[in-house]
């Protein structure tokens, strides 16, 4: 007998790989130029050339070490790397022991939820959210507890937020800037959620933690990208170098629970744990030394700008109605329907590859991702105008 769950989630893709597919095959079908494939977030900018270079030194250096397995949680100098950059960065004490390397965000996430909760407990996720997050919290037993955003700033809805805690709840996942709608939580929101959760601490005699999910920390177009452990001590930072450094293929990134929380060395002992139970030990070492050697390297992000105006502009004036993305490389749209799986197959009929809005766990949007060549928006301007005449009419 096979586990019918596994079999459901291997044999339902999601969404958002769903689309992609069908961008590929019709690609093949019709010629690339033709198809304006907006559904997946794969960074079009090249990795940096310090990344070729250092990955190249370290390939004509000695096989057995490069090669060889690391502790669990990482090679210490590594560790020492990021945890210094940290302090650097963010001016606050950083132990390199309180950091565990992961392949991408995806692992670091799956390993805190593990880490942090028992089968029963509730998790609270900010819709529209990564449909990921579902899936890893149901697979570590818990219930994915969704809590609306405030629209049209797409910030978190504290009150929302206070009304789902239950003394089940153990964690909340963020994510800023954010996958799907781009927005960036403010400096002023996160303090709120803090003040918040000390209450909520306080009257249910648990810790709530937050598990800050921050691929997208270094895209962004001028916000305030508040580091979120200085607000609230009990964080997990889940970063990943997948779109930082555009690294996605490569998976590495890390879990690091914050020295400012007052049972961090616990914390991490949990997370170990968490790594060694689901087999997510010893981070792709070529990978770990080439970041040691990049940490500090900065993000390219002029052509996600240069194509976040492209795209607006257009848009703008065709009247589509969307949130102006502060970070990330998404763009979300109110779909021309109440339905945003039937909007999204009909801009299918014009080649437009838009993700519907449903599985984020919100209706009535699509998200387009503009981390793409800039004339697959402008060749795309013409469907984009076609299809809203259609609803005009
Ligand atoms: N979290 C969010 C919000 C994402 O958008 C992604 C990937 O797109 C991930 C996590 C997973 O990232 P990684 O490639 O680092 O596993």
């Amino acid at each position: 007998m096979i586990n019918e769950r596994m079999f459901g989630l291997g044999a339902e893709p999601s969404a958002i790989r769903e689309l992609f597919a069908y961008g590929l095959a019709r690609k093949a079908e019709i010629g690339e130029e033709n198809v304006f494939d907006f559904s997946i977030g794969n960074p079009s900018v090249p990795a940096p050339e310090i990344v070729k270079k250092t990955m190249a030194a370290l390939l004509e250096g000695d096989p057995v070490a490069l090669h060889g397995y690391s502790p669990a949680s990482g090679d210490p100098a590594v560790k020492n790397a990021i945890a210094q950059s940290i302090t650097d960065r963010f001016g606050v004490p950083a132990d390199p022991a309180q950091l565990y390397l992961t392949a991408g965000a995806a692992a670091a996430i799956a390993i805190s939820l593990a880490a942090l909760s028992s089968p029963g407990d509730e998790i609270i996720v900010n819709a529209p959210y990564f449909p990921e997050y579902k899936v890893w919290i149901e697979s570590a037993g818990c219930t994915c507890v969704e809590v609306p955003t405030t629209v049209p700033e797409f910030q978190l809805d504290i009150a929302a937020i206070e009304q789902a805690i239950s003394p089940k709840t153990s964690a909340l996942i963020i994510n800023s800037p954010n996958n799907p709608v781009g927005a960036v939580y403010s400096r002023e929101n996160l303090e709120a959620l803090a003040s918040m959760l000390a209450r909520k601490e306080k009257e249910l005699g648990r810790p709530l933690y937050l598990i800050s999910d921050e691929p997208y920390r270094e895209i962004t177009y001028g916000a305030e990208v508040v580091y979120v452990p200085t607000i609230w001590p009990r964080t997990l930072v889940c970063y990943s170098y997948s779109k930082a450094l555009s690294l996605p293929g490569e998976r590495i990134g890390y879990v690091y629970v914050s020295d400012l929380m007052d049972n961090a060395r616990e914390v991490s002992c949990a997370i170990a744990g968490a790594g060694r139970a689901l087999g997510y030990v010893c981070a792709p070492v070529l990978l770990q030394k080439t970041i040691a050697a990049c940490v500090d390297v900065p993000s390219d992000v002029a052509a996600y700008a240069a194509n976040r105006e492209r795209l607006t502009r257009g848009l703008a004036d065709l009247g589509y109605e969307f949130v102006e993305p502060q970070g990330a490389f998404y763009l979300w749209v109110r779909a021309l329907e109440e339905d945003a799986q039937a909007f999204s197959e009909r801009a299918k009929a014009h080649e437009l590859l838009l993700v519907p809005s449903d599985s984020f766990g919100v209706g009535g949007w699509v998200r387009i991702s503009y981390c793409i060549a800039p004339e697959v928006i402008e060749r795309a301007m013409p469907a984009f105008a076609a299809l809203k005449a259609e609803y005009d009419a």
